[in-house]
Parts: C-alpha cells; structure tokens; sequence
C-alpha cells in the first residue's frame, strides 16, 4: 500500500532542492500535490509535469509565500478545486547571510518574511479547512542552525528557532481536533541553497557531520513522508533533527 493514497499534500517553495524531492517521493507514494514558488519558471513547469506523469493530481500556483493575500486566494481556490488539504509543508525559505555587524535592516525583514511569516501565513490560511476535517499533518522546515546558532545567519537562524517556537503552539492549539504540528531541522543537505557556500565552507561542514557526508534532499524528503503518513500518528509538536549527527 502506498503511504500517502487518497492525500493532499500542499508544499512551498517546491521548484527545486528539499520541496521538489519531497513532492516527487510523495507523489511516488500516492499523494495529489500543489505547489508554490515565487514564480513559474522552468523548474515549476518541468516539476509539474514530472508530477503529472506519475499519475497523480499537481497543481502550480506561482506566489510569495510571505505575502499573505495571496495566500488567502490560494486557500480559497484550494478549497474550490480540491476541497480538502491533508498535509502542509512549510519548505520556503531564504539565506541573506552576513555578521549582525554588516546585516542590513533589509535584508533582516526579508529573511523574517519569507522565512517566517510565510510559515504564519499557509498555517493560518489552511488549518480551518484542517480542523473542519478533523485531520491534517503540518510539516515546518526549520534547521539544526535554529537550535544551535551559526555565526552569519542571526536573521535565518531566529526564523528557524522562531519556527519550532510556533510548531510546539500550534500543535497545542490544535492536537484535539486531530491536526498534528512538527517540524524537521535539517543539518548540510546538498541543494541550491547551499551550493552558494564556499569551498572552504562546505569542507568545514563535511568535517563536523559524523556520518562524514552532506545529507541529499531525499533525506528530508523521507523525513516529511513519516511525520505525514500513518505512521507517526500520535507524534506532534516534534522536531526531528535529520543531519547525519552534526547537531550532537
Ligand atoms: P533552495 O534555495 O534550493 O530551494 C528553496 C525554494 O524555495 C526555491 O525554489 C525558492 O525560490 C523558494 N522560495 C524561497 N522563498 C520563497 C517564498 N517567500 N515564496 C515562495 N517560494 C520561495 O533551498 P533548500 O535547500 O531546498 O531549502 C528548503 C528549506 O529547507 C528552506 O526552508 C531551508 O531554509 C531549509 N533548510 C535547508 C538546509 C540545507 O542545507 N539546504 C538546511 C536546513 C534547512
């Protein structure tokens, strides 16, 4: 049996990287998906065609996931369209890195927006179509970086330790109707997020993983498809750390 059939799953910021893996593992599992990003390009067209040729529903919707009308329209025609929204994924995010010294007050509020009111934004706009259900599974991307600190990322890492603030409220809020709230702290996973690193970065990173190798979006991908499916039903308000051991 597949372990997303008869699903919906909504996923931000899925053009590339952790969401296109985890639309593509969840739609191999069964799952219809719809998925955002800033705009359709390339990668959103040949991701929803990919999708498509799996045999399951897809749907692109192009938009800033920090801007909140939009996302009102989106759970609206979502909801017109699809009817039902089993699984969120709050993926979206940026880097704008630098020393607090040299952080510009611009590049601070973009990395809170899309990173973190992006996350206030889809819960919001789709947990009512959840609590009607009674069910839902809510997955927050933060990161290892939100829980331990990474000198340069004060703006990136007070979204991600923001993120897993919000994912332990929420799952209180809404554990009596049913609807689970967890999130996954990557650790170094090789995308283009990360690509931008040098190579003096990326080495020092490598020589901190235990497991001696950047963790593959998959990695994460497989991470969501439990906290999404049945089997982690009595799990919520979690953050599960899937980073080879880099944050031990
Ligand atoms: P990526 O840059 O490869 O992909 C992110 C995608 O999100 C891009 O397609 C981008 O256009 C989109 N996006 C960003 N902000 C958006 C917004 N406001 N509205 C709509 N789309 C938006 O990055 P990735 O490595 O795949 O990262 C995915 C998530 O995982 C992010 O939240 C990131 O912070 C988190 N994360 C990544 C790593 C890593 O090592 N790569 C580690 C920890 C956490």
């Amino acid at each position: 049996m597949k372990l997303l059939e008869n699903k919906i799953a909504m996923i931000t910021g899925a053009s590339r990287g952790i969401g296109r893996s985890t639309a593509l593992l969840f739609a191999d599992n069964g799952a219809d998906i719809i998925f955002t990003d800033f705009r359709e390009d390339d990668n959103s067209k040949s991701l929803l065609e990919e999708l498509k040729g799996k045999g399951v529903r897809a749907a692109f919707y192009a938009a800033d996931a920090s801007n909140h009308e939009r996302t009102l329209e989106i759970a609206k025609e979502i909801e017109k369209e699809f009817g039902r929204l089993d699984i969120l994924i709050n993926n979206a995010g940026i880097t704008r890195d630098n020393l607090l010294l040299r952080m510009s007050p611009a590049d601070w509020d973009l990395v809170i927006n899309c990173n973190l009111r992006s996350v206030y934004n889809y819960c919001k706009a789709f947990t009512p179509m959840m609590i009607k259900q009674r069910s839902g599974s809510i997955i927050n991307i933060s990161s290892i970086v939100g829980i331990n600190g990474n000198a340069g990322q004060c703006n990136y890492s007070a979204t991600k330790a923001g993120i897993i603030g919000f994912t332990r409220s929420l799952a209180k809020e809404l554990g009596s109707r049913n609807v689970r709230v967890n999130a996954v702290a990557p650790g170094f996973i090789e995308t283009p997020m990360t690509k931008q690193l040098g190579e003096q970065a990326l080495n020092d990173w490598l020589k901190a993983i235990p497991m001696r190798r950047p963790g593959q979006p998959e990695d994460i991908a497989r991470t969501s498809l439990y906290l999404a499916s049945e089997l982690s039903t009595y799990i919520t308000g979690q953050v599960l750390r899937c980073d080879g051991g880099l944050s031990l």
